[in-house]
């Protein structure tokens, strides 16, 4: 298998309007896609599609080689399941359970599961608080942490499943600008460890450090795919240009 995530002509429409037109990519494992574009031109759409929290209105998504969804129509409910169980989200809001501690937080899906013990889950969730920085706060409540605690947490609920594939809607749109750094030290450190990764994002700087290729959305489509130094550098279209002439 030479993609983790195979998408062929993705359309997605919400009654008339057409939100994605014809979307075709297709992600190595390993790889980090930015993907950048203005407000409305399908980014959240594209990725949410893919978890399969948007069912699609046409084209064929392949994930780990799995058919999720083949022209349109979908694989039954149980194979869904298996395919998104091996992917995660983060979201601009973070997502919390606001009633349940961070540790709590974090070790409520692998437990509904049943398939590993406590005393592994709860390993796991101590490991991954550490790496996120944040071992000290495993008692406490969401509405106790700052924006980018919050979203560190999220980041390690997403992995406490053991996704291969992790995607990020805005991570940082929420958060104060001394609060971005944080996050996206945590992103970059699961970059260098080859998590595969989507990270639809504001921050320019970020995704020229980190993506190995940029999409630029634009109107529901890829308008412009390529690595970072020519998305930034040398675009090719003038409305690629025009976009980060308004965002830097
Ligand atoms: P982006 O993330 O790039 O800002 P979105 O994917 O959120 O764009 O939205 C793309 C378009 O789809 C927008 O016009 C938005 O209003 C529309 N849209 C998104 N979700 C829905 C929905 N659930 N129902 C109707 N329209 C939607
Ligand atoms: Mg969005």
């Amino acid at each position: 298998m030479t993609h983790i995530i195979e998408v062929t002509q993705l359309k997605k429409s919400f009654g008339a309007l057409d939100v994605l037109k014809q979307v075709s990519f297709n992600v190595a494992p390993g790889e980090v896609i930015a993907v950048i574009g203005p407000s409305g031109s399908g980014k959240s759409t594209m990725l949410r599609s893919l978890i399969h929290l948007e069912e699609i209105t046409g084209g064929t998504v392949r994930i780990q080689g799995q058919k999720m969804a083949d022209n349109g129509s979908y694989a039954n409910a149980a194979e869904i399941r298996k395919i998104t169980d091996r992917m995660g989200m983060v979201f601009q809001h973070f997502n919390l359970f606001p009633h349940l501690t961070v540790q709590a937080n974090l070790e409520l899906a692998p437990k509904t599961l049943k398939k590993e013990s406590a005393a592994v889950i709860r390993h796991r969730s101590q490991e991954l608080l550490g790496k996120v920085g944040l071992s000290d706060k495993a008692d406490a409540y969401p509405a106790n942490l700052s924006g980018g605690q919050k979203q560190r947490v999220a980041i390690a609920r997403a992995l406490m499943m053991q996704p291969d594939i992790l995607l990020f809607d805005e991570p940082t749109s929420a958060l104060d600008p001394e609060l971005t750094g944080e996050v996206l030290r945590v992103i970059k450190q699961l970059a260098q460890e080859n998590m595969t990764m989507m990270i639809v994002t504001h921050e320019m700087s970020f995704a020229r450090e980190v993506a190995d290729r940029v999409f630029f959305m634009d109107n529901g489509e890829i308008a412009e795919a390529g690595p970072p130094e020519q998305i930034f550098g040398t675009p090719i279209l003038e409305r690629t240009r025009t976009f980060l002439q308004r965002v830097e």
